[in-house]
């Protein structure tokens, strides 16, 4: 089956993640027919997906079906389907089915995915933080390790270590939690000690894009938080029950959390697509491709030129919103018979939450920095602007944050099994399908 554009505009969006989303809300308010594909049936909101590797928020909390995000859009159809091909001179998408799905107009928005850089072993054993169903099976990973050591203190202190590779945003976020937690259940009594968490990571300081006193920040509060950090240091190999690294020592552990690098979304190399820097589509400044009318690359699957000096934008949630709603006002300019206009960022800021109590925020055009309960705000701030998309209760959202951030390690730990979640106040018919692939736990396959 082929749906054709037929005389009239159609834009066909890939990937309902900010961008996507951004852009066919934008369209679906002036009425223009889109067609958005996305493999899942539901939007994920990856900001906080460590909240849900470390079982802080349930799953569904962060992930809104894509047909309640368009009810109020009927121009808007929605296709879960995995996109297995894309056609930039028809600006059509194939379908894991075998439909194609032709438009006036394609904008792809197909957003990135871990990148293991050829390390041995990485893709089969250490665990990425790139979708819900990513969160999930380390959340589930750490539940079957523990399950399975039981009350058995010599086989509880052989599974409590983990190493997180990368030292950007996501690794420290994430060591960040995982030290608490562990040390938080650990004084409870719950386990014998708190985890060793290492993080590793080849540069030189943590949080790089960061200013000198952020990285120091980061560090201090990481080590504080009980983590360990090994800088200058990169993973050689990864297995089911150690990690090698290249100072050539090795680290036992059966978890791996791999923040340490991404590249476009595997699609991309379908597309035959001018691509640059991380496998991305090279976009032109008003995000249309080179040599193809009517197709736009927006959010993380792109790399898109500053405005300001030579480069190219980082891979943050407020790019993707802003650049997806660009794209859409540009197909409407192009629909009006007027050209398409540069893409101007407006610059958010870059923050990082390390801990409850201890974030980082550098914002405004010199880049201010800020600290702590400050930063926190300017986190919440763009956070609850980019949830905005998709959610009309923010200030469910806001609660819950200033909850999180404020609470004891006792609420921690009592959180573990009973996340506080965010009153998002959905219809029951509103849950979406997440399903996670089994793999089963390197617990299993090193014990075998
Ligand atoms: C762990 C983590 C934490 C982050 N924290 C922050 C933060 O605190 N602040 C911030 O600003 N940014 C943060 N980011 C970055 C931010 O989340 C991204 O820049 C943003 O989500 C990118 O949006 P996108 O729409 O381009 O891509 P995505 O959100 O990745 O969406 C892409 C969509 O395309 C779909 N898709 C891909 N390929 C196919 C296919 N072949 N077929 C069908 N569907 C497909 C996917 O299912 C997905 O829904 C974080 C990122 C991660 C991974």
């Amino acid at each position: 089956v082929t749906t054709q554009p037929g005389d009239g505009p159609h834009v066909v969006v890939l990937g309902g993640g900010l961008a996507g989303v951004a852009s066919a809300l934008r369209l679906g308010d002036q009425g223009v027919p889109v067609t958005l594909v996305d493999r899942n049936d539901y939007h994920q909101f990856q900001p906080l997906l460590y909240q849900v590797a470390t079982s802080q928020l349930p799953a569904e909390d962060i992930a809104r079906p894509h047909r309640t995000i368009f009810r109020a859009h009927p121009t808007v159809a929605v296709r879960s389907a995995e996109v297995t091909g894309v056609d930039a001179g028809t600006r059509s998408v194939t379908l894991g089915d075998g439909d194609v799905v032709a438009g006036s107009h394609l904008v792809i928005a197909a957003g990135g995915r871990a990148e293991y850089f050829g390390v041995p072993g990485a893709a089969e054993y250490a665990y990425p933080l790139y979708s819900v169903a990513d969160a999930e099976r380390l959340r589930l990973h750490f539940r079957e390790l523990l399950d399975s050591a039981g009350e058995d203190q010599e086989r509880l202190d052989d599974i409590l270590d983990v190493v997180v590779v990368g030292g950007g945003p996501t690794g420290v976020e994430v060591a960040g939690a995982l030290a608490e937690l562990t040390h938080a259940l650990a004084a409870l009594g719950a386990i014998p000690r708190p985890g060793r968490i290492l993080l590793v990571d080849r540069g030189n300081v943590l949080l790089g894009a960061f200013s000198d006193k952020s990285h120091e920040y980061a560090h201090q509060r990481l080590v504080k938080q009980g983590a360990e950090i090994r800088l200058r240091t990169g993973v050689a190999a990864v297995h089911p029950d150690r990690v090698e690294l290249d100072d050539g020592s090795v680290i036992p552990t059966r978890t791996v959390v791999w923040g340490g690098g991404e590249s476009a979304a595997t699609i991309v190399a379908t597309t035959g697509l001018p691509s640059g820097r991380g496998g991305r589509v090279d976009v032109r400044a008003d995000l249309t491709v080179e040599g193809h009318p009517g197709v736009y690359a927006v959010g993380d699957v792109a790399n898109i030129p500053t405005d300001t000096e030579p480069g190219v934008l980082p891979q943050l949630g407020s790019v993707a919103q802003q650049s997806g709603r660009w794209a859409a006002d540009n197909i409407l300019r192009e629909l009006a018979g007027q050209p398409p206009q540069p893409f101007r960022y407006k610059d958010k800021g870059i923050m990082a939450m390390i801990g409850r109590n201890a974030a980082v925020a550098e914002v405004g055009k010199h880049r201010h920095q800020v600290e702590g309960p400050v930063a926190f705000a300017a986190w919440l701030g763009v956070h609850a602007m980019l949830l905005s998309g998709s959610h009309s209760k923010t200030d469910a959202f806001l609660s819950w944050a200033w909850d999180y951030f404020d609470r004891d390690h006792a609420a921690v730990v009592e959180s573990s099994t009973a996340p506080t979640r965010i009153a998002w106040g959905e219809d029951e018919a509103d849950v979406p399908h997440i399903s996670v692939e089994h793999r089963p736990s390197p617990a299993r396959a090193g014990n075998a």
